[in-house]
This record gives C-alpha cells, sequence and structure tokens, in this order.
C-alpha cells in the first residue's frame, strides 16, 4: 500500500500552499479535494497582504490579469479599488485584487506540484499514531502526518469557539457593474462588487423575514451606495421606467389589474413591497423596485462567525486556514491569513517531523492565540469606528474594545533607563527559515506576545546591554528608533517612572 508522508485535506489557498512548501522540504505529499476544480467560492476581495505570501511561495499571479472571463466576472485578477461608508463619509482606498476564485484556487493547487485526488475521503488514526486514508470506503493509502485544511468544514474532532458575535452572510450575484463597495447599514454591513453583493448581520435580523430573498432585497434597497451606483445607470433608469410605474401603480388603483401587472412583470415585486409594508414611501419603493428588478440572481446564504479551533496541532496533525480561525469577512483577509498559517504551519510541521515537536506545537498554539487576540482588537476598533447607528449589531460587535493609550516619549539625554521590573525572561519558540527553535525572549505584562527580535536584533541582548545606561548611551549605542521602541513598548524604563 501507498504510503505519503503527508496528507493533506482540502484543496483551497491554505492547502496548496501548504502542499508546495512541503514537497520544497523534501516529503512526498498527496492533497485530497471534495469538490471538482475549478469551483465558485466566496471571498474574492484580496488584501495587498497576499501578494507578500505569494512572493514567499513564488507563485506568479500576474498571468490572470485582464484575461479570460470567470462567472460575472470581466477579468480573472484586477486591481481592487475599494469604496468604504466610514463614519458617515465616503472614503476611497487603493490596493489589493478582485479574484475569479475558481481560477485563483486552481492556479494555486497547479502550482503546488503535489498528487490531487478528487473525492469523498476520510482518514482514521492507527494504532500506529499514523492515519490510514480511505476513499469511497476503499483504504488507498496512509499518512504519517494530516494536514486539516477543509475551510469552515471540520475533519476531525475538536470544538470550535466563536471570537465574536454569531453572524450570517445572505449573497447573490449582481447584473449590474456597480463599483467595489463596504458600508455601514443600521443593523447590518453591506459589500458589493466583483459581481456579487453581500448583506452581514445577526441571524434574529434575518427571522423577521419571510424569506431570505425579501430580507436581502429590503436590507439592499436601503444601502445608500448601492442606490447610488445603481440609479447612476441611466440606462437601466430608461429601460425600467420605475419612477412612472410606481406612480401608475400607487394613484391610478390599478393593483388589481392582472393583464397590467402581467405587462410591467411586477408581480413579484408588489408582493414584496405589501410584505415590507413599504406603499407609503414612494422613494423606497422605487430604491427597493430597482434592486429587485433582475439585478440579482439567486439569494444564498452560509454562516460568517468568526471562531477559532481549541486543539489546532498535535503530534500528528495541524489545521490551517479557516480550519483554525476564521476571520470577520470585514477584513477582507482570510486568504491572506490561509497563506501565512499554511507557510508558517509547514515549518511547524517540519519540526515536528525532524526537530524538537514541543517547540513546534508551542510556537503553532502561541501565534494562533496572538493572531486571533488582534483580529479581535482590530475588528472591535473598526467597528465601533462605524458605530454611527447606536444599534444592537454595532453594540455588540465593538464591545470590550480595548484600545493601547498612545504613550507620549519624552526622554531627556540624561534620563537614566532600567529593564521594566515586571518584565520575564523565558524561551520561546522561534520560526526559523525550516525549523522551529527555542531561543532566549522577553515577556511584558500587558503585551499578549513575548519579544523576541526586533528589527532582527536580540531584545534580551539589547536590554543587558541598556540597563542602567543614560538614554544619551543608549542611542549612541543602538541609535533613536531601537530605544523608543523599546520604551514605547515598556521593555526598558526611566529609572523615576
Ligand atoms: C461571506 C464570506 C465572504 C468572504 N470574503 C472574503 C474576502 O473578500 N476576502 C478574503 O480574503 N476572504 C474572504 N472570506 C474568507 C475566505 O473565503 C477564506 O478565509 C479562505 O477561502 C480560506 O481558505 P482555506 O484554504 O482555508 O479554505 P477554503 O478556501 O474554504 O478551501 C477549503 C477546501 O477544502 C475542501 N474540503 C472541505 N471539506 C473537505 C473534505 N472533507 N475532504 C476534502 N476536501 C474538503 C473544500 O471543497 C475547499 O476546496 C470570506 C468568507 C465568507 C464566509
Amino acid at each position: 500500500m501507498t504510503k505519503y508522508d503527508i496528507c493533506i485535506f482540502g484543496g483551497g489557498p491554505a492547502g496548496s500552499a501548504m502542499a508546495k512548501r512541503l514537497i520544497e522540504f523534501g516529503y512526498s505529499v498527496v492533497v485530497i479535494e471534495k469538490v471538482p476544480f475549478p469551483r465558485p467560492h466566496v471571498g474574492i476581495s484580496l488584501s495587498p497582504g497576499v501578494e507578500h505570501w505569494l512572493k514567499v511561495l513564488g507563485v506568479d499571479v500576474s498571468v490572470g490579469v485582464g484575461v479570460g472571463a470567470g462567472v460575472g466576472m470581466e477579468k480573472r485578477l484586477s486591481p481592487r479599488s475599494l469604496v468604504l461608508w466610514e463614519s458617515n463619509e465616503v472614503v476611497e482606498k487603493e490596493g489589493g485584487w478582485h479574484v475569479d476564485r475558481g481560477w485563483f484556487d486552481q492556479l494555486l493547487l497547479n502550482a503546488s506540484g503535489a498528487r490531487v485526488i478528487f473525492g469523498n475521503a476520510y482518514p482514521i488514526e492507527n494504532i500506529h499514531g499514523e492515519w490510514d486514508v480511505f476513499i469511497e470506503q476503499e483504504q488507498s493509502f496512509s499518512a504519517r502526518f494530516l494536514v486539516v485544511a477543509t475551510g469552515r468544514r471540520p475533519l476531525l474532532k475538536g470544538r470550535r469557539r466563536a471570537i465574536l458575535p454569531v453572524t450570517v452572510a445572505a449573497y447573490a450575484r449582481c447584473s449590474s457593474s456597480i463599483e467595489t463597495f463596504i458600508e455601514a447599514g443600521e443593523s447590518c454591513w453591506y459589500w458589493g462588487g466583483g459581481g456579487m453583493g453581500f448583506v452581514f448581520a445577526d441571524p434574529g435580523e434575518v427571522q423577521r423575514y419571510n424569506s431570505v430573498q425579501a430580507f436581502f432585497v429590503d436590507k439592499m434597497g436601503r444601502s445608500q451606495l448601492m442606490r447610488k451606483f445603481l440609479l447612476k445607470d441611466s440606462q437601466l433608469m430608461r429601460r425600467s421606467q420605475l419612477t412612472k410605474d410606481v406612480q401608475l401603480m400607487r394613484y391610478s388603483q390599478l393593483m388589481k389589474d392582472v393583464q397590467l401587472m402581467r405587462d410591467f412583470q411586477l408581480t413579484r415585486d408588489i408582493q414584496l413591497m405589501k410584505d415590507s409594508k413599504l406603499m407609503n414611501d414612494v422613494q423606497l419603493i422605487r430604491d427597493s423596485q430597482l434592486i429587485n428588478s433582475g439585478h440579482f440572481g439567486e439569494v444564498k446564504m452560509c454562516t460568517a462567525t468568526a471562531y477559532v479551533d481549541e486543539s489546532p496541532v498535535g503530534k500528528n496533525f495541524i489545521k490551517i486556514g479557516d480550519a483554525v480561525f476564521t476571520m470577520d469577512p470585514l477584513s477582507a483577509q482570510g486568504v491572506q491569513k490561509a497563506l501565512k498559517t499554511a507557510v508558517q504551519g509547514a515549518v511547524v510541521v517540519n519540526t515536528i517531523l525532524k526537530g524538537d515537536a514541543a517547540a513546534g506545537i508551542a510556537f503553532y498554539e502561541n501565534m494562533v492565540a496572538d493572531e486571533v487576540s488582534k483580529h479581535v482588537k482590530w475588528t472591535q476598533q473598526f467597528y465601533q469606528s462605524q458605530n454611527i447607528y447606536d444599534s444592537p449589531f454595532w453594540e455588540k460587535r465593538s464591545k470590550a474594545l480595548f484600545i493601547e493609550q498612545d504613550q507620549v516619549l519624552k526622554l531627556s539625554a540624561d534620563d537614566l533607563l532600567i529593564t521594566n521590573p515586571a518584565a520575564i525572561v523565558e524561551q520561546i519558540p522561534v520560526l526559523g527559515k525550516e525549523l522551529i527553535q527555542y531561543e532566549q525572549g522577553i515577556r511584558i505584562p500587558g503585551h499578549e506576545a513575548p519579544f523576541v527580535y526586533v528589527n532582527e536584533k536580540p531584545v534580551v541582548e539589547m536590554v543587558h546591554l541598556l540597563d542602567r545606561r543614560t538614554a544619551k548611551e543608549g542611542i549612541q549605542l543602538l541609535g533613536m528608533d531601537l530605544i523608543r521602541w523599546l520604551v514605547y513598548n515598556r521593555v526598558m524604563m526611566k529609572a523615576d517612572q
């Protein structure tokens, strides 16, 4: 029976990136993917950080710029320009890409160089602590180590803990070429662009409507940016002549005239308008009509809750990408995180198999905890800055906000610097190129993660060098930037502080 070093479940960005790295480290790798490729996937807006990880991986995606036609997209990969509704103001941001994920994920999987098997499979741990993999009920091969890269679908047992409030997404393809936007709504937020429209809300909010379609249409009808983009389209206005139609319906009492309704094909829209009790508001009716008049395809729903898996790594398995933790889609950093956990996770796997396994496991657990904590803080700050509606949706997402006060650093040349008395020096697992090793680091209360290197200089060595020297001497030895960093992060303090 064939035996592989590594079996990776899931051929999304995380699985492909992990496969590529492990093959480069000299392992035999097989990838199992449940769904035939190319397959559609949510998550088409890529943050600028993705470019860095693709460079690290040596994958060139520029071949996709401006060629081919993904479903509902003009280009497979195009530069991203975002219109954001921030604190009641519209701002524009550049950076990152929009991609056809079917194309992008296929490109990464091909670049991995791994053997790929498409189909239904499951792994069972054998008595040697390795994995027997069954495809369509037949035991097909075994593997020393298992990588779980199955996205939001769990593969192994393990508890998943929500890290932010439970959120659902309703989405549909959009036939209008709206610009890309993110907008805060009263009890939801919107994302539009790349041929798609999304509404993110509490599950309870959706239940207030008769159908997901009604929820989506009503919410989208209230999106100021969506209306702006659609109304801008004068061609559409001319075709629909909706203003006139709505006026006709409202004032001529022609609602019961089936023939007329058929002519205008408005049956569904009228029902929706009635359901939503929007009849009194002509402006809203017109907008809701615009949204509903064939611009959106079938509305789908999925969960968008951010969670963390509480057993991210063990002696014979690792979870990466969305399988280890998911982010609030608001950040549009899911793919970036998938690539990062894969690239760093590959070093962890190499360390578990060839080096100090405990160091590898400790490093990965610390890294996941640190990433989760940073993400929760970032998200809460963002939601708080958007909290212009004073509604429960925004309130609970910006709770427990932790913002470090920016410290004003005033140092005089003669100030005596001492090491923070609360600092603890300890052995920390540190990521190297191929292995994880323990090195001395320093932990400062109030900071989630310990400090090991700054600007490639070991922090503990700097602390020993600086202790009980004046600020002037410190600056001569290490330069102003490092002294500022050490004092700002409370590694060093003024003796009289
Ligand atoms: C509504 C929504 C919008 C989002 N928008 C963005 C965005 O704009 N930008 C962004 O960067 N991220 C976004 N994300 C997140 C992003 O989609 C994910 O973070 C990213 O796809 C994670 O990559 P992955 O490789 O871990 O998982 P996936 O891309 O989900 O890949 C997992 C793969 O595993 C396969 N699989 C599952 N189970 C099995 C099994 N048992 N056996 C074999 N194969 C299996 C699946 O078929 C899939 O191909 C969004 C998420 C949501 C929910």
